[in-house]
């Protein structure tokens, strides 16, 4: 068999036409005895097949994923974050600490790009072939805290436990109460060394005693999570007055250049 006929009889097992693929040898000797060109057609609308079947995929992915914004590595504008190399970025969105168990803690001031990244990060692991649930740190835990109450959190926690990879946004806009911070502690736990738990938050590490309202629970919690996670700080000013000036809502500031 030649490298053409195997590459269709790949196409053919990724779309799984599985009796046509079985039966490729036979119809192509026949087909081709009439019609010369015909390997080289169907093996052109088998790769459009695949590429429409994979973009399905990806979407229907990212509408499970829940989401908040589409945005992807290629939309990040580095020049505005020179702190942040591009090929770290890269390397992040080759997604080899997913494959590892590891995490990521995106930290750094409000409108930094943090949610944006995490986003993006999702929808390269999507690319990989992860499925991922992404949530904020106020849902998840209120979610938790509802569980319990309703006597189901070993099944909460066994959910949020599953995926491969958990997106945890917005760790630190409010406070957890001393409860909650204790059910945030379990989840993390659980997923210590058997999923990657990429979280953003407004806040340094040297702050989550006051996130979590208690320091027992917040060093046990940097502990596990510091642990087998990549750190990156995004420090500087707001992307958001540069998008509002973009679509002409704000005026240019004087003598900043036009971006
Ligand atoms: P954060 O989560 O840090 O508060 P976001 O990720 O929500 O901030 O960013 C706020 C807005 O600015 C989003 O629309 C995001 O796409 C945009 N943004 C932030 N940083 C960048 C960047 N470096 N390049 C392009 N857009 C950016
Ligand atoms: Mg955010």
């Amino acid at each position: 068999m030649n490298l053409a006929d195997e590459r269709l009889m790949t196409l053919l097992g990724r779309l799984q036409l599985t009796a046509l693929r079985d039966q490729l040898d036979t119809l192509l000797d026949e087909a081709a005895r009439r019609d010369p060109n015909l390997r080289e057609a169907l093996t052109f609308r088998c790769q459009a097949e695949v590429a429409r079947r994979e973009r399905r995929r990806l979407e229907m992915a990212a509408r499970l994923a829940k989401f908040p914004f589409t945005r992807t590595l290629e939309d990040f504008d580095c020049t505005a974050r020179p702190a942040l190399a591009p090929k770290h970025l890269r390397d992040l969105a080759l997604c080899r600490w997913v494959g590892n168990g590891d995490g990521v803690l995106l930290l750094g001031p409000p409108g930094v790009g943090k949610t944006h990244l995490a986003v993006a990060l999702g929808r390269a692991a999507i690319q990989q072939g992860y499925s991922i649930p992404f949530t904020t740190a106020t849902a998840l835990v209120t979610g938790l805290t509802k569980a319990r109450s309703e006597g189901r959190l070993e099944e909460r926690l066994s959910h949020w436990a599953k995926p491969k990879l958990l997106i945890v946004d917005e760790l630190g806009y409010l406070p957890f109460e001393p409860n909650a911070a204790y059910l945030f502690f379990q989840l993390v736990s659980r997923r210590y060394e058997r999923g990657s738990l990429p979280i953003t938050s407004n806040r340094s590490v040297g702050e989550w005693d006051q996130v979590f309202g208690d320091p027992v629970v917040a060093t046990a919690l940097l502990d596990r999570l510091l642990h087998h996670s990549q750190v990156v700080t995004i420090r500087g000013e707001s992307y958001r007055p540069r998008e509002k000036r973009r679509s002409g809502l704000l005026k240019p500031t004087p003598g900043s250049s036009t971006e």
